[in-house]
C-alpha cells in the first residue's frame, strides 16, 4: 500500500492516507484536505497535487 502523511504536505496533522494506487491516494488526500483543512476543490492547485504526489511513500518489497 502507498502512504502519504498529511504533515509532509505542510499541515500540522497526523492523518495518513493509504491507498493502492496513486490516483486512489490522491482522492483520499483531496477529500481529507477539504473535510479537515477547509481546502476547497478549486484550491487544489497543480502545486498541491504535485506536493501530494512527491510525498507518496512507495513501500519496498
Ligand atoms: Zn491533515
Amino acid at each position: 500500500m502507498l502512504r502519504v502523511h498529511c504533515k509532509e504536505i505542510g499541515f500540522t496533522c497526523s492523518f495518513v492516507a493509504v491507498g493502492k494506487t496513486e490516483e486512489a491516494i490522491m482522492w483520499t488526500m483531496i477529500e481529507h484536505l477539504s473535510r479537515d483543512h477547509s481546502v476547497k476543490l478549486e484550491d487544489m492547485t497543480p502545486q498541491i497535487r504535485e506536493k501530494i504526489r512527491s510525498s507518496i511513500h512507495v513501500p519496498e518489497i
